[in-house]
């Protein structure tokens, strides 16, 4: 019983000292113990957060398929490019942009982690000098993931202190494929770049769109030569297959089609209001938006606006069309420029107005005279007029555009920071450059902007929808809602889901291929459906912007089957010209049949 007892007290004992000597060895380890702990913490949390996208295996399999570099001239740096130290070193993420992984040599990964990382774009530095002088430019294999998570992509060549830069579209959505850059085509340039001879660095970025991680691959990184000249006969044949395929196309029901018309007599080259709606009828469209109307001109008989010399002469442009419209059944949603007062204004037009401090000032004091101010009361007032005299004449809807500021150098005129201390209570002591050096004067500055420009919108919206409740009111904006407020005070997502807008062309031109205009597309979608907009989003469609005529029928085929992919229900073409005129009989054998 005894020992039994004495054999517990010992144990318990020895218990005891084990634990507190267990105890004091742990805290003599506890800081190596945290540590360890903290690493593996952060260590799965980043693995969560950078869970890779889980590729089906057609898709796997394409994506392992990486090309051959053939008989292309590699820069040399890239070739050393063959294993993953090699890769980090040559390919430095940047803006908090996940690093390289070798997908084989001379091809790399670029992880975009848009759930985790929401700066505005994925970036990466490749470290591959070279002396681009007299070649033609860039070459590269280009594997994009999902196209639908990006807005864009650039390229940066950085020579001495300076860069040049260059927009390039991927022409494939997860097939590797070759990218050109020409140099003629980085127009570009930001600080002083010394020459194309002295390229240290190639900087490639994919502007985010969405927030599900992707990926972007890049291989065979090389000087492009240029690319070789088609004969006659293998254009014609190009052209044949286009327009076949282009006649394989359906149509779509009940689809909205519209088309921008910035000459304000029609087609050019003799051609009536009457031909011009007609030709749009035959082809399948249903829609015009004349460019009757700049800030400074009308092309009507108005009693709000000037009214350009030349309606005396040809008549009153909005009747014509109107009438024309009427006759085949077209909608005519009016185009109107806000702010700019237009070519047509004129000199004596725009001293007055600047005169009256009713014109735009830049951040450095000079005086840009073609453009209202939009704080200005009697602007506004003149704007919203405009618009209400255009809805009174029997149009289908009103179409704001130049709908923004320039850029953030403008408005600094006296009247501008008189109404805007009013506002905020404010007294600045150091205009203009406060608004942009001290935070809480630059948010203020930001939303005062945006106020002035989204006071034009719900002005003319509220009275129409109000006294006219059949004319729609729609907008041209620029193609990104989360960027644009700032830059332009456009603030057009708040415009769709405040119910402003009953449709809204974001200006989507600039896209060598109908994959990139996917991914602006389909992130535009995603934004108003984040606000609950119910907005109908009909995407402008640039035939007049793309580089290469010869491909304008695969372009807009393409551009249109993506907004019917994107589940929209119509577009907007921009412009109403020449080649329209060659494109439009193609659609109908088609699309818009
Ligand atoms: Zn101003």
């Amino acid at each position: 019983m005894g020992t039994t007892l004495d054999t517990a007290a010992y144990s318990w004992y020895n218990v005891c000292m084990d634990r507190k000597d267990i105890i004091r060895r742990l805290y003599w380890h506890l800081p190596v113990l945290a540590l360890v702990g903290a690493i593996a913490l952060l260590a799965c949390c980043r693995g969560c957060g950078r869970k890779k996208p889980v590729l089906d295996p057609a898709v796997a399999a394409a994506y392992a398929a990486i090309p051959a570099p053939g008989k292309l001239c590699l820069l040399s740096a890239w070739t050393m490019v063959t294993n993953d130290v090699a890769a980090r070193k040559a390919v430095s993420p940047r803006d908090g942009s996940a690093a390289a992984r070798l997908l084989a040599p001379g091809a790399v990964e670029l992880p975009c982690a848009f759930s985790r990382v929401r700066t505005e774009r994925a970036c990466w530095d490749l470290a591959v000098a070279g002396d681009f002088k007299d070649k033609h430019g860039l070459a590269f294999d280009f594997w994009c993931g999902d196209v639908t998570q990006f807005t864009g992509f650039s390229v940066y060549f950085k020579s001495g202190a300076g860069w040049y830069q260059a927009p390039f579209s991927p022409l494939e959505e997860r097939q590797w494929h070759r990218i050109v850059i020409s140099r003629a085509r980085a127009k570009g340039t930001e600080g002083s770049p010394t020459g194309w001879h002295a390229i240290s660095t190639v900087r490639i970025c994919g502007w985010r769109g969405g927030t599900n991680d992707t990926q972007l691959g890049v291989a065979n990184l090389a000087y492009a030569e240029p690319p070789p000249v088609r004969t006659p006969e293998q254009i014609a044949a190009a052209d044949r297959a286009d327009r076949e395929w282009a006649a394989r196309q359906a149509s779509k029901k009940g689809e909205w089609r519209g088309f921008w018309c910035h000459n304000y007599r029609g087609l050019s080259g003799g051609k009536t209001w009457d031909d011009t709606i007609r030709l749009l009828k035959e082809n399948g469209f249903n829609a015009v938006l004349p460019n009757l109307a700049w800030a400074g001109t009308a092309f009507y008989s108005s009693e709000v606006l000037p009214v350009a010399p030349v309606v005396a002469k040809i008549g009153d442009q909005l009747a014509a069309c109107l009438s024309a419209c009427r006759k085949y059944g077209v909608e005519c949603h009016v185009w109107n420029i806000c702010w700019n007062l237009g070519h047509h204004a004129t000199k004596a037009q725009m001293a007055a107005l600047s005169a009256a401090g009713r014109t735009q000032v830049r951040f450095d004091g000079t005086t840009r005279s073609g453009w209202l101010c939009p704080s200005h009361p009697d602007n506004l007032a003149l704007e919203i007029r405009s618009f209400l005299e255009l809805a009174q004449r029997g149009v289908d809807g009103v179409h704001l555009d130049y709908i923004r500021y320039p850029d953030e150098s403008h408005c600094f005129c006296s009247g501008c920071r008189t109404r805007f201390e009013a506002q905020y209570a404010l007294s600045l002591t150091n205009w203009p450059a406060q608004v942009r050096q001290d935070p809480d004067v630059k948010a203020k500055w930001r939303e005062f902007r945006i106020t002035n420009i989204t006071a034009l919108v719900k002005g003319v919206s509220t009275r129409i929808h109000k006294d006219m409740p059949g004319v729609k009111v729609s907008a041209a904006v620029f193609q990104n809602p989360e960027t644009n407020p700032g830059a332009i005070g456009q603030d057009w997502a708040e415009w769709c889901r405040a119910g402003y807008l009953d449709f809204v062309c974001p200006m989507d031109y600039n896209y060598d291929s109908p994959v990139a205009f996917k991914g602006v597309v389909f992130a535009q979608k995603r934004a108003l459906a984040g606000v609950g907009a119910k907005t109908l989003l009909r995407p402008g469609i640039g035939l007049n912007c793309w580089p290469d005529r010869a491909r304008d029928i695969r372009m807009a085929v393409g551009e249109i089957l993506t907004v019917r992919e994107a589940g929209l229900d119509g577009f907007c073409f921009f412009d109403l010209g020449a080649r329209a005129e060659a494109l439009l009989p193609v659609l109908r054998t088609g699309p818009t049949k």
